[in-house]
C-alpha cells in the first residue's frame, strides 16, 4: 500500500499532557505514513520539534498582520515552523460564519507563505437527502480552493459523518473523490468523519484516497497508534 497522509485535528481539546503523550508515541514508534498533528494554537510551539510528525494549525487569518485582535496570520505560523493549516472546517463554517470566499482568501494567503492548506469541504445531511451533494461540493471547490498549481489538500468531510460514528459507503467515497480529482487534479484528497481504528484500514485501502483526517479518535493516543499501525 502506498504511503498515506494522516492528519490529527485536536479541535479545541488537548493539553500539554497530550503533547507529551504524542511525543512519547512518536519517539517510541516509527510509522510508515506521514502524520500531521494539529493542536490548538497555544500548543503549537510545544508540538514543534518533536520528530516523527509535521505540525499544522487549525485556522489562520488571511492578512499578514494588522488590527485583527485575536487572529493569527499565515506568516506567524510559518515563522513558528508550522507546515500545514486546516481551513474551512465545517465547525468554523457553522460557528464562525466562514464562507467559501473567506476560506479561499485564507488559503491563498497560506499558500503565499509556503504553508499547505488542508481545505475541508462536505455536505450536510439535508443536502445529502435532497440529492445536492455534487452541487454543494462543486460550489465549495470553485470558491474555496485557490486556482493554480500550488500544493493543496482537500479533506472530504461530510458534516453528518463528523463525530456521529457514521461514515459513507466506500463506493460513495470513491465517487466523491473521483469528482474532486476531476475538478482539482493536483490536489491530495483525504476523507474525514468518524475515522477510527475499526474503519481506518478499509478507508486507507482505497487507492484513490491520499489519507485521512481524524478528529475525536486523535485524542486517544492508543487509538491513534492503532490507526497508524492498522494498515
Ligand atoms: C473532524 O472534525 O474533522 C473530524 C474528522 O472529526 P471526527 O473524526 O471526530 O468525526
Amino acid at each position: 500500500m502506498s504511503k498515506k497522509l494522516v492528519v490529527a485535528n485536536w479541535k479545541m481539546n488537548g493539553d500539554i499532557k497530550l503533547v507529551k503523550e504524542y511525543s512519547q508515541l512518536f519517539n517510541e514508534n516509527i510509522f510508515s505514513h506521514d502524520v500531521v498533528v494539529c493542536p490548538p494554537f497555544v500548543y503549537l510551539w510545544s508540538a514543534i520539534g518533536i520528530n516523527g510528525y509535521h505540525v499544522g494549525a487549525q485556522d489562520c487569518h488571511f492578512a499578514k498582520n494588522g488590527a485583527y485582535t485575536g487572529a493569527i496570520s499565515p506568516k506567524m505560523l510559518k515563522n513558528l515552523g508550522v507546515k500545514y493549516v486546516i481551513l474551512g472546517h465545517s465547525e468554523r463554517r457553522e460557528n464562525f460564519a466562514e464562507t467559501d470566499i473567506l476560506v479561499g482568501r485564507k488559503a491563498i494567503s497560506a499558500q503565499e507563505e509556503g504553508l499547505i492548506p488542508i481545505i475541508c469541504i462536505g455536505e450536510s445531511l439535508a443536502e445529502r437527502e435532497n440529492g445536492e451533494v455534487f452541487e454543494v461540493l462543486k460550489n465549495q471547490l470553485t470558491f474555496s480552493i485557490p486556482k493554480g498549481d500550488y500544493p493543496v489538500i482537500i479533506a472530504y468531510e461530510p458534516v453528518w459523518a463528523i463525530g456521529s460514528g457514521k461514515i459513507p459507503t466506500p463506493s460513495d467515497i470513491i465517487q466523491v473523490l473521483t469528482f474532486i480529482k476531476e475538478i482539482v487534479p493536483h490536489a491530495k484528497v483525504l476523507y474525514g468523519g468518524s475515522v477510527k481504528a475499526s474503519n481506518a484500514k478499509m478507508l486507507l485501502e482505497l487507492d484513490c484516497l491520499d489519507g485521512i483526517l481524524i478528529g475525536g479518535a486523535s485524542l486517544e493516543v492508543k487509538e491513534l497508534k492503532n490507526i497508524l499501525t492498522e494498515f
